[in-house]
């Protein structure tokens, strides 16, 4: 496997050890670069973000021209695709989707917007090992085998992931209806009874909203469900991005290109916009007929956030674990035990045929 990626820098960033030589690594949880092979720590002067800059996005569209932008050398997977960045403090890596070795052969450069901000891994990969047995051994589900090959698995890649965010000012007018109910006597005698009905009345208004940070991750190997089940992000502890930061991991390139992220951060809005209309029309029902929103002052910015991916095969399926970089917390796919499901099956078949027996019975 001559081809196979050894010893080739592809960050101009590479960062060595005064001791050694050595590429250095990253050392989750500090502000610290480490030396494998010899030991030695090496600071990283961190710093402080006293106010988070962001981009202008209509100077954006406009001029398709970003000061922060560079070249960059991107290796895509030959099997699923999915393109990333790594130092040379990394050897034989493997995509951390789907285990297929990354060749330099498949490497290109690109002009890539660079991350304005970065949360750095705090955990290390020796402690992620505890959190996944814990959110095992609470699937009561998953096959015992699985529990152990997990535990085992020395595959884990810490992977950071892009995201992009969007900040915007909006001014929605609306044309919608306000529902009132009122109860009326119908029937007679013994059909007499209540019933519940609505007033409609027209209502039209404006409404104002500013966004801040609303986040759309832009990785094409992670889903924003996974995403969204293992957060919180403290995103008040992010860094300047600093290539330091990023020793000894992957970076994957966003998927998804900054416009089409807004796309997906207006229909988030929008959705919060229209419960806004509900709350502005009032009443007990309400009907949006029509709104229509003018997002101005929009600025965007690109974030990097830490996640640990561990993927295994199982019964020939490739399955993967997810784990917070922060926090530890874990989600993941997993394959279903049949034996187990099928004795909860019968085991409550039997309970219900049980107090079914003792209803009729004693009941
Ligand atoms: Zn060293
Ligand atoms: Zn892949």
């Amino acid at each position: 496997m001559s081809d196979v990626f050894e010893n080739i820098s592809l960050s101009s960033d590479t960062y060595q050890c005064r001791g050694c030589g050595a590429a250095l690594k990253y050392k989750p949880g500090t502000t610290l670069l480490h030396c494998d092979y010899c030991g030695t720590d090496t600071p990283i002067d961190v710093k402080i973000v006293d106010e988070v800059e962001e981009l202008d996005f209509e100077q954006y569209v406009q001029t398709e021209e970003i000061l922060n932008t560079k070249a960059t050398k991107v290796i895509s997977c030959r099997k699923c695709g999915a393109e990333s960045t790594f130092d040379e403090s990394m050897k034989s890596v493997e995509c951390p989707y789907c285990c297929t070795p990354l060749i330099e052969a498949d490497a290109h450069e690109e002009r890539l917007i660079q991350p304005s901000y970065l949360l750095p891994f705090k955990i290390s990969d020796n402690e992620i090992q505890v959190h996944m047995l814990t959110w095992l051994s609470k699937r009561w589900f998953a096959p015992n085998k699985l529990k152990t090959r997990a535990l085992h698995s020395n595959r884990q890649q810490g992977v950071y992931i892009p995201c992009w965010t969007y900040d915007a000012q909006t001014n929605t007018d609306y044309a919608g209806q306000r529902g009132d109910n009122y109860t009326v006597t119908v029937g007679s005698g013994k059909n007499r009874r209540t019933e519940t009905r609505t007033r409609w009345s027209s209502r039209s208004g404006h409404i104002s909203l500013f966004f801040d940070d609303v986040m759309v991750p832009a990785s094409k190997i992670i889903t924003t469900q996974v995403m969204t089940e293992i957060s919180n992000w403290d995103t008040m502890n992010m860094v300047e991005a600093d290539n330091r930061f990023l020793s000894g991991f992957i970076t994957e390139k966003y998927n998804i290109n900054m416009q089409t992220g807004f796309t997906s951060a207006k229909s988030i809005m929008e959705s919060d916009i229209q419960y806004a209309i509900r709350q502005d029309i009032g009443g007990d029902k309400q009907r949006i007929n029509s709104f229509k929103t003018r997002f101005s002052s929009i600025k965007f910015k690109l974030i990097l956030l830490p996640v640990y991916m561990s993927s295994y095969t199982y019964n020939n399926k490739l399955y993967h674990f997810f784990v917070n970089g922060r926090t530890g917390r874990v989600t993941g796919d997993r394959p279903y035990s049949v034996a187990k499901i099928t004795l909860a099956i019968l085991t409550g078949l039997i309970l219900l045929g049980l107090s079914i027996w003792l209803i009729n019975k004693y009941g």
